[in-house]
């Protein structure tokens, strides 16, 4: 049995595969460390899966496990971790940007006993302006949900058998890695690394895509949204109350104000505040409705072990 399993969820990573495990091979044998690499192919469009099978042709401490379709990373790294069989797990992207050095210094961390490591971002690489600032308020309200720091935390990390048993025990589909390992507890240690710059292919993720991830994310993991719109009403109601209060008086008086402006205006705010409110308390509804389908949170159509087609057997 391979003490050390690292999970690599890849989607069109054709340009990465090959590479990827010659240099994780390469750090782990020198290391003394031995391995098994799961490689998850999460539906690519490209020639992903042809790379794995030729780097398992090679290698026979790969593990490679084919998505019928595009599942999402998530479902890809719980794929990828009900499989490994090692007494340590690691989970990191297939494309280099999470150094391989790094994994060493976990592992080293991880014989001193402790039991989940934490890859912490030193800095975010080179993204956008806009980018930093939208990714550190979904953190601090992510941070606050689960009152564990979360900025610069990332999908980078190394988790003891004991915790990987507890995370895939967990009944939910919507599962947010990054809060999973810190919610499930466990004893933790943080290694800090450098994200290095993608060397080929291009990432996976649109503005938009982010915005959906975020939001996701936030209701799966949090009631910030359902708490935000019950907040919202309660201004409203106090709004509306010296609203009230006023027109009253003011009609008493016998000077009333001529209201249409007043009226349309209150009616569009009002209505767009309880679509909003709706809308949100709609979306936890769909969430809740995908979770009691219970459908399974992926699809294998096939898994091979080294050269050989293993689909079936079971591990
Ligand atoms: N990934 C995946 N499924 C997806 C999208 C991405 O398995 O639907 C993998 C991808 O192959 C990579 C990791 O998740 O190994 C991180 O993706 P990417 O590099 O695109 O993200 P970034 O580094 O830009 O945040
Ligand atoms: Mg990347």
């Amino acid at each position: 049995m391979s003490r050390l399993s690292v999970v690599l969820p890849a989607y069109n990573e054709e340009l990465m595969v090959g590479k990827t495990c010659r240099v994780l091979h390469e750090v782990l044998a020198e290391a003394g460390i031995s391995y098994e690499l799961v490689l998850v192919d999460d539906g690519s469009k490209d020639h992903t899966w042809e790379e794995i099978l030729k780097a398992g042709g090679k290698d026979s401490n790969i593990l490679g496990v084919h998505f019928s379709r595009n599942f999402g990373k998530e479902a890809a790294v719980f794929a990828g971790m009900a499989q490994a069989t090692g007494e340590v797990v690691a989970v990191m992207d297939c494309d280099l940007q999470h150094p391989a050095e790094t994994l060493i210094e976990m592992y080293r961390k991880w014989e001193e006993g402790y039991e989940v490591i934490e890859g912490i971002k030193k800095s975010r690489g080179n993204e956008s302006f806009l980018h930093k600032k939208c990714a550190g308020f979904f953190y601090g309200i992510m941070s606050k949900a689960t009152k564990v720091d979360m900025q610069n935390t990332s999908d980078f990390k190394m988790m003891d058998r004991k915790v990987v048993n507890s995370i895939l025990s967990l009944p939910e589909r919507n599962m947010f890695f990054r809060a999973t390992s810190s919610w499930v507890g466990y004893k933790t240690a943080y290694v800090e690394f450098e994200v290095h710059e993608r060397e080929g292919g291009e990432s996976k993720w649109s503005a938009w895509s982010l915005i959906k991830y975020a939001f996701t994310n936030i209701v799966a993991f949090t009631t910030a949204p359902l708490q935000f719109v019950s907040f919202g009403g309660g201004i409203c109601f106090v709004c509306s109350l010296v609203m009230i209060i006023y027109s009253l008086i003011q009609y008493f008086r016998g000077h009333a104000i001529e209201g249409y402006t007043t009226t349309i205006l209150l009616l569009l705010l009002i209505g767009s505040a309880i679509m909003l409110s709706l809308g949100v308390i709609g979306y936890y509804l769909a969430k809740i409705y995908e979770e009691v389908k219970r459908r399974p949170r992926y699809i294998v159509s096939q898994i091979i072990h080294g050269n050989k087609d293993v689909t079936g057997s079971v591990r």
